[in-house]
């Protein structure tokens, strides 16, 4: 399903699952408490899947599907006994909300998105190179296989290469250690470090400076 999902409509970052939890029992049961892991708690957050104490109200797990970057989201779904069954119900919710034809049962398009995926990308422009005649007809079914091919490239992407997300996540890491919260005018800041770069070299990609400059700073404290 997770290549169904259309990137979102609003940025067009990568849908991702939102596992949580909430309390089970409703205002006024018996199970129902005020303190700490009951109301006071607030609503939902992604990625709050640790237990409950014995003595708290018992939760129930839920799920949503929500964008990485800006944080558009379905509502909650309660996972019972069957996790595919509640990310089918918010999936489709989350399909439904973008501004794409939709889709009907049986159609050429429903076999479309159920079946291409990334690794469709040479099939499908083999299939256009080697197309000589009815342009008309084919082009519109063309216009809908390189629609999915974009959709689920997008969706796919970050999955696959994660040597060099992890690398970029430790300079990020190795940067707030050397950060400092400081004042300024009565606000507080995260002020990160000035960083020393003594390989500057026009031709070299920005990024790539800037992390090889990350890279020279002494290595952050394990302890
Ligand atoms: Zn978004």
């Amino acid at each position: 399903m997770y290549e169904q999902l259309y990137p979102c409509d609003h940025c067009g970052g990568r849908p991702t699952v939102g596992r949580s939890q909430r309390v089970a029992a409703q205002l006024g049961d018996d199970g129902f408490d005020y303190g700490g892991f009951g109301r006071d708690l607030g609503p939902p957050e992604i990625g709050d899947t640790m237990p409950r104490p014995p003595g708290a109200p018992q939760t129930e797990r839920i799920v949503n599907i929500h964008c990485d970057e800006c944080g558009m989201a379905t509502p909650w779904h309660p996972v019972g006994d069957d996790m595919d069954r509640a990310l089918d119900h918010v999936g489709l919710i989350w399909n439904r909300r973008l501004n794409r034809p939709a889709t009907q049962t049986a159609d050429i398009q429903n076999l479309v998105e159920k079946e291409l995926g990334a690794p469709d990308v040479q099939f499908v422009l083999d299939l256009l190179a080697r197309t000589e005649d009815e342009w008309t007809t084919r082009g519109p079914l063309f216009a809908m296989l390189a629609r999915r091919l974009v959709d689920a490239t997008v969706v796919a992407a970050d999955c696959w290469p994660i040597e060099p997300v992890l690398k970029d996540a430790a300079r990020y890491r190795k940067l707030a250690h050397h950060a400092q919260s400081v004042d300024i005018d009565g606000e507080r800041y995260i002020q990160f470090p000035e960083v020393y770069n003594p390989n500057r070299d026009p031709y070299v990609m920005y990024e790539a400076e800037a992390a090889a400059a990350v890279d020279g700073l002494p290595d952050r404290k394990r302890w």
